[in-house]
C-alpha cells in the first residue's frame, strides 16, 4: 500500500507504539517540573529569523547552516525554531516577566527544526524538553537546573549517564580568553582544518569540537578557560561544584566543553549516554547571563537546559505495552447497535476504557477483536434485549444487568 509520498528526509512519524513511550517521558518530566516549581510555557513554532541570529549567534552552525527559514507574504523572514531558549527569553521580555518575583522558572517541550545531516539520533524535526530559571545569578540556580535534568534522566532509568561540567567565565573574562585562544590558533594555523581556520576570528571555541587530527593536536595544547577562572567566576564555579558534590551528583570537569550556541556564560554542562553511538549527548545547557540584554532587555542572568526526547528514547530502548481496555461492547444482533453505542458512551463517561465494534464483525470476530485489544470483559448485547458479560481471562459468562452496567463491570454491583 506504499504511496509515492514519504515523511520528508530527516523527519519521522511517531506511531502509536512509540507515542506511548514518549508519553511516559513527557509525563515524568511534567511531574518533575511541577514538583520543582517550573511552570509550562509554549511559544510559537516559528519566530522572526532575527531572534535566532541575535540570540543564538551568527557565527554558530545553527544560524549559518541549519535554519529552516522562509519569507511570509509580507516578505518578513521567519524561521522554524531551532532551539527553545531564545524564544523563551523573548517571551520573558515581551510579557514583562522581569516585573514578577525572580527567578521566573519555566519549562517547555515540543518540536524543533535544524537542517542537519540525518543519522541515528540526529533529525531535522526533533523534540526537546527544556527548563529555564531566569532572573538570578545564584550558583544555586545552576545547581538546581542541573539536578533537575539529572533527576529526570534518573527517574526515567536512562542507563550510562555522564555529566560533564565546564565554565566559560563571564563575558569579559571570555573576551580576554578568546584573544589568547585566537593567538594560539593563529600560531598553529597550518595544522587546522579549513573550517576551523575560517572561524578563528568569528568563533574560535568551536575548534574544541573539531574531530580532524590536525585541529585536535593543536587543541591538546590550547589554553583552557577553566584553568584561568578568576574572582567571581572562579567562586561561582566552585560553588556550583560544591552544591553538586553535596547533592551526590557525579560529574567530570571538562575544560574543552563547548556548546553550539553563542549565548552561554559561566557554567555549561552536558549529559552524555554511553549506550548511544555518535550522537551521545542526551541534553545540555548552561548559564546565559548576556542573552536577554542581547535581545534588547535589561541585563538579566539566567540558566537552563534542553534535552532531546528521541535520544532519551533511543537510550531507554523500551517499549510500553498497550494499555488494554476495561470493556468491549459486542453487538450480537444488528438491532442492538444504538444500545451498544449508548452503553459504550456511558462506560467512557464513568471513566472506564471501552470500545464497540465499528467494523460490522460477526460475534465470533468481535470476541477475537476484543481479545486482540486486551479487553478484560466483553458485554454481549443479545437480540432479545438481554446481555451477557464475558470475563476474557477465565472465559466465564454470566447474564448482566445493563441498568447497572458500571457497577457490573467494576464488581461493585448487586
Ligand atoms: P542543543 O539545543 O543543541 O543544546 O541540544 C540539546 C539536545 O537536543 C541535544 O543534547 C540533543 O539531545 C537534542 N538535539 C539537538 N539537535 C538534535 C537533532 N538534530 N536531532 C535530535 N536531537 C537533537
Amino acid at each position: 500500500m506504499a504511496s509515492k509520498f514519504q515523511a520528508p528526509r530527516g523527519t519521522f512519524d511517531v506511531l502509536p507504539a512509540q507515542a506511548r513511550a514518549r508519553a511516559v517521558v513527557e509525563r515524568v518530566a511534567a511531574e518533575l517540573f511541577a514538583r520543582a516549581g517550573y511552570e509550562p510555557i509554549q511559544t510559537p513554532i516559528f519566530e522572526d529569523t532575527d531572534l535566532f541570529e541575535r540570540g543564538v549567534g551568527k557565527s554558530t552552525d545553527i544560524v549559518r547552516k541549519e535554519m529552516f527559514s522562509f519569507e511570509d507574504k509580507g516578505e518578513r523572514s521567519l524561521t522554524l525554531r531551532p532551539e527553545g531558549t531564545a524564544p523563551v527569553a523573548r517571551a520573558y521580555l515581551e510579557h514583562g516577566m522581569h516585573k514578577l518575583a525572580q527567578p521566573v522558572k519555566l519549562c517547555y517541550g515540543g518540536p524543533f527544526f535544524r537542517h542537519e545531516r540525518p543519522q541515528a539520533g540526529r533529525y531535522r524535526q526533533f523534540h526537546q524538553l527544556g527548563a529555564e530559571a531566569i532572573g538570578t545569578d545564584s550558583p544555586l540556580a545552576d545547581a538546581e537546573v542541573i539536578m533537575l535534568l539529572a533527576d529526570l534522566l534518573g527517574e526515567l532509568g536512562v542507563p550510562g549517564v555522564e555529566l560533564r561540567l565546564g565554565s566559560l567565565g563571564s563575558l569579559e573574562a571570555r573576551r580576554e580568553y578568546l584573544e589568547e585562544l585566537r593567538s594560539h590558533l593563529r600560531k598553529n594555523k597550518r595544522k587546522l582544518s579549513a573550517d576551523v581556520r575560517e572561524r578563528i576570528d568569528l568563533n574560535p571555541l568551536r575548534a574544541f569540537d573539531a574531530d580532524d587530527e590536525g585541529t585536535r593536536e593543536v587543541m591538546a595544547s590550547a589554553p583552557m578557560l577553566v584553568d584561568q577562572l578568576a574572582g567571581e567566576d572562579a567562586e561561582h564555579f566552585a560553588e556550583v561544584r560544591a552544591l553538586l558534590d553535596a547533592a551526590g551528583i557525579d560529574y567530570t570537569i571538562d575544560g574543552s566543553l563547548v556548546r553550539g550556541i553563542d549565548y552561554y556564560t559561566r557554567t555549561i554542562f552536558t549529559f552524555d549516554c554511553d549506550v548511544l553511538g555518535a550522537q551521545s549527548e542526551l541534553g545540555g545547557g548552561g548559564r546565559y547571563d548576556g542573552l536577554i540584554e542581547q535581545l534588547g532587555g535589561p541585563s538579566t542572568p539566567a540558566v537552563g537546559w534542553a534535552c532531546g526526547i528521541e535520544r532519551i528514547l533511543l537510550a531507554l530502548n523500551e517499549e510500553v505495552a498497550a494499555p488494554g481496555r476495561d470493556a468491549f461492547v459486542a453487538i450480537a444482533a444488528e438491532g442492538q447497535r444504538q444500545r451498544a453505542m449508548a452503553l459504550t458512551r456511558e462506560l467512557r463517561r464513568a471513566g472506564l476504557s471501552a470500545e464497540v465494534d465499528l467494523a460490522g464483525r460477526g460475534l465470533k470476530g468481535q470476541l477475537k477483536h476484543a481479545d486482540r485489544l486486551g479487553a478484560r470483559q466483553v458485554l454481549i448485547l443479545e437480540s432479545d434485549g438481554s446481555a451477557q458479560l464475558r470475563d476474557m481471562e477465565s472465559g466465564e459468562q454470566r447474564s448482566a444487568d445493563t441498568a447497572n452496567l458500571v457497577a457490573e463491570l467494576t464488581g461493585g454491583g448487586a
